[in-house]
Formats: structure tokens, C-alpha cells, sequence
């Protein structure tokens, strides 16, 4: 596995060199072999993944830690940076693309502010299971390599130990590291950073006179593209500040995210975000949001100025809905749009929204023609799906095949927090067996699998009371 420095190679503006300070006692909790196998690692011995992701084994290669600023909840900080990251470098992949490896938990750089640089075991885990499991979903996303846990005691709320994880992803630019660079009048930067972006994403535009332009349409559309794919998997991210979005549209920095259980539009994931700004039914206007601030602080380096940017952010909403009702009627089994779609779909997501029913389940079930028990009101769900049944023969194909078409749609295994918990907890008593069995189960999704049957259940009334909060 050959690293490349070419982040790195962009010189201090843009990063700071900085030094892993190795966990103590470090053990392999889970490693992913699909990553491997894409980065040429694949046949590494565990320890030597154990020694790669407490960053011992990095010869003379210095990582960098990248600088970034952003919006916390709708608050602009000027500086914030990877203050528990660090870039290791760029791997070609074996499907060509080029990848960065990211190391999380290795110790303090010159972006902590007040933390210790380190990650604790469960927020690691979550971030290391729920990155694959939204790509088995078809979401774009930064994907885990490895993670291990060791015996350095880490202080949150309670003593934890500190772990580490590496990721892979296309990028690690961030909307926040335009905001720096644009907001700290770096303007030179700033145009250096568009273009390192556009060369290693988007070769093709390199020499044209509106690549900021195309950056930015780009931006938009892959943003509200991934928030379509948020929604319709029912799933919150509970921190999207501009820190948190990446410029290519992946999804990125897993905290206090969640998938929903039972339906409710207005779900808030993370427990520190008290007035709600990242509810579940927000988060496609707060990706126009970002999209506005990402605008915003292209200006300088945009050709057409306000009027452009201005421009281009109107088309957000068309790419948000188009995919969206594109991926929802997949779930519904139904292949083309007709008049009528959304108003059949609000009706039983009323209906949900009201009784709080399970929403993967509902798809599940509505797969295989057997959702009515999840419902309190039965002449309710009785009338629409009568509805639902006409429009579906409306369409003409056999049943076979749109049930075939929805079960390939509707996962069997969401990573719902409860399993997560009960995952974590064993973990943190030393048994990393049920992080593995989670993850054998959620990469093929779609695919029941007898020796799973216990993920398949509504979760325990305990799940509701699970609260999730930012520091970890
Ligand atoms: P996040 O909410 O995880 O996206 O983090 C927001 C900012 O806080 C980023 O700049 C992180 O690098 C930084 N940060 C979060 N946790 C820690 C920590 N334990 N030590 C140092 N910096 C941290
Ligand atoms: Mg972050
Ligand atoms: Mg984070």
C-alpha cells in the first residue's frame, strides 16, 4: 500500500504536520475487508492493521491535520480543523480512484481548542458501522477500514478507553475549509483549494473559465442528491453543520445520528440539539442552507458573482425532489410517476406519523404484502392501501416482480440504535463479537439470513429512551 502526500503537498496554509501519539495496549476490534482489498491491504496480518490504525507503521510518511472553519448550529466559527484526525495520506484504490486514508483518535493536534484528540470506543463503533451500512444502502459515504480499542483511559461523563478507526474517503474537503479559507480573505488559497478539488474530482474542468461555477452546481446537486437519500432511508444525521458536509456530496462525520424507528417527521436524533435544528424533516432545507453558506463563501472566486451563485442555488430544491420522489417510489414499488403519487404517499405517511409506526418495518412488510398488523387503525390503512393497490396495478407489472423490486429496496437490517447499544455494550466489556456479527449483517441488507433473525424485531421500549449527544 503506497500512501501519496498531495493534500500535504498543498504546503501549511492548508494543513498543519502532526504526529499520532499511539494508543496503549491497542486490539483490533473489527477491520473490513472489502476496504482492504480496495487499498491492496487485504492481506495484512491483524497486527499489522492493529499497528497501521494506532499509527505506528507510517515509515516516513507525515500525516497532516486539515484546517477547516464552519457553521455550528447556524453559528460561524472561524477556526476549527481536524482536532482528533489526521490525514495519513492518499491510496490509489484498485478501482482506480484515489482514496484518503484518515485516522480518528490518535491525539491532540494544533486544531483540539479544548479536547483531548482522542474518540472513545462507542462513538467509534457507531461511525464504523454506520459508514458501511449506509453504503449497502446506495448512499454515498466515507467508508471504515479498522478500528481497534485500547487500555488508555479517555474522561467524558465517565472513565471510557480510547480507540481509533481509519476511514477512507474521496474527500476530506469540507465546505468549512472553503468558509476558512474565504472568510480569513485568503483568496489565493482559496482559488488553490477550488482547484485542487476540480483536478483530482473533476479532471475534465481544470482549464475552463467557470470550473468554480461547475464546483458549485456540482456541490448543490450532489448535496441535495445525498439528503434525497437521507430521507427516504429514514435516516437523521444530527450534526450538519458546514464542518460536516463534504464538497463532493458524501455523507461524513458520524455523531448522533440515527435511523428512525417509529415514524415521526419531527425526530431529533441528538440530544444536544435542543431546539431542534437538525429534526429529521429539516434536513433538506438545512442542506440549502449549507449550500447557501458553501455560495456564499465561493464568491470571491466566482466569475458570475452573486447573480450566479444565486442562481444555481434555485435548482436545489428540483435535484432535492426529483431524487427524492425517485427513491420513495422505489420503496413503494412503483416505477413511474403519476398525478396522485405524493398525496397517496403524505396519506400513509400521515397515518405513520400519527400511530409512530415502524417505518422500516412498514417497508419491509408492505414488500411482502403484510403490513396491515402494524397498524392501530385498520379501515385506515385498509382504505389507503386499497388505493395503493389500484395504482400499482395501474402500472401493469406482475406481482412478483414489484415485490422482487421492493424487497431489493426495503432493507431487513437497519442499523437501529438499539442493536448498535447492545453491540457497544458488549464491547466495552471486552467481547468485539456482536461490532462483527452487526457488520456481516448490515453490508448485504437486503438479504435475510436466518442466523440474524433477532435484528429483524421492533426494538425494545427501552431504545426509545437511548440519548445521544455530540462529545465523544
Ligand atoms: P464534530 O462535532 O465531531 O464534527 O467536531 C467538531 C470539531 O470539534 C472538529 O473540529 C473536531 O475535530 C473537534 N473535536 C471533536 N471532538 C474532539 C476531541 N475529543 N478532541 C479534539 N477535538 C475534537
Ligand atoms: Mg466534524
Ligand atoms: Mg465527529
Amino acid at each position: 500500500m503506497k500512501l501519496h502526500s498531495h493534500f500535504a503537498g498543498l504546503g501549511t496554509t492548508f494543513s498543519s504536520p502532526v504526529q499520532p501519539q499511539p494508543l496503549d495496549n491497542p486490539e483490533l476490534v473489527s477491520s473490513n475487508p472489502v476496504i482492504a482489498d480496495l487499498l491492496g491491504c487485504g492481506s495484512f496480518s491483524q497486527e499489522q492493521l492493529t499497528r497501521l490504525c494506532n499509527g505506528e507503521s507510517l515509515g516516513d510518511q507525515s500525516p497532516v491535520a486539515m484546517v477547516y472553519a464552519g457553521h455550528q448550529f447556524g453559528s460561524w466559527v472561524p477556526r476549527l480543523g481536524d482536532g482528533r484526525a489526521m490525514l495519513l495520506g492518499e491510496v490509489q484504490g484498485t478501482d482506480g480512484k484515489l482514496y484518503d486514508l484518515h485516522l480518528k483518535g490518535a491525539g491532540l493536534t494544533p486544531y483540539s481548542r479544548n479536547g483531548d484528540g482522542r474518540a472513545v470506543l462507542r462513538s467509534t463503533i457507531r461511525e464504523y458501522l454506520c459508514s458501511e451500512a449506509m453504503h449497502a444502502l446506495g448512499i454515498p459515504t466515507t467508508r471504515p477500514l479498522c478500528l481497534i480499542n485500547s487500555s488508555t483511559p479517555v474522561y467524558r461523563e465517565k472513565t471510557e478507553t480510547g480507540a481509533a478507526m481509519i476511514r477512507v474517503a474521496e474527500s476530506h474537503v469540507r465546505f468549512g475549509t472553503f468558509e476558512y479559507f474565504s472568510y480569513s480573505q485568503q483568496y489565493d488559497a482559496l482559488q488553490t483549494l477550488a482547484d485542487y478539488v476540480i483536478a483530482r474530482h473533476f479532471p475534465d474542468w481544470t482549464d475552463d473559465a467557470d470550473r468554480v461555477e461547475k464546483l458549485l452546481a456540482q456541490a448543490i446537486q450532489s448535496t441535495a442528491e445525498m439528503i434525497a437519500h437521507w430521507q427516504a432511508a429514514g435516516w437523521c444525521h444530527g450534526v450538519m453543520n458546514t464542518d460536516n458536509m463534504s464538497i463532493l456530496g458524501h455523507t461524513i462525520d458520524y455523531g448522533p445520528f440515527g435511523f428512525l424507528d417509529g415514524f415521526d417527521a419531527a425526530h431529533i436524533c441528538n440530544h444536544s440539539d435542543w431546539q431542534g435544528r437538525y429534526a429529521f424533516s429539516r434536513q433538506p432545507h438545512i442542506g440549502h442552507w449549507n449550500c447557501t453558506a458553501l455560495a456564499q463563501a465561493l464568491l470571491p472566486i466566482l466569475p458570475g458573482g452573486k447573480e450566479k451563485a444565486e442562481q444555481l442555488l434555485e435548482d436545489y430544491p428540483d435535484h432535492f425532489a426529483k431524487k427524492y420522489s425517485q427513491l420513495i417510489r422505489r420503496k413503494f414499488g412503483l416505477e413511474d410517476g403519476a398525478e396522485g403519487d405524493s398525496a397517496l404517499i403524505d396519506e400513509i405517511f400521515t397515518l405513520m406519523q400519527k400511530e409512530r409506526t415502524d417505518y422500516p418495518l412498514f417497508f419491509r412488510r408492505l414488500s411482502e404484502g403484510q403490513a396491515e398488523d402494524l397498524f392501530i387503525d385498520r379501515e385506515s390503512f385498509q382504505s389507503w392501501y386499497k388505493q395503493y393497490q389500484q395504482r400499482l396495478q395501474q402500472e401493469g407489472r406482475d406481482e412478483a416482480t414489484v415485490r422482487e423490486s421492493m424487497l431489493a429496496a426495503n432493507p431487513a437490517y437497519v442499523l437501529r440504535n438499539h442493536l448498535l447499544q447492545i453491540a457497544i455494550d458488549k464491547a466495552e466489556s471486552g467481547d468485539y463479537s456482536e461490532v462483527n456479527r452487526l457488520l456481516e449483517a448490515i453490508q448485504q441488507p437486503f438479504t435475510e439470513r436466518e442466523e440474524f433473525a433477532d435484528y429483524l424485531q421492533l426494538p425494545p421500549d427501552w431504545a426509545e429512551h437511548l440519548e445521544i449527544s455530540c462529545s465523544s
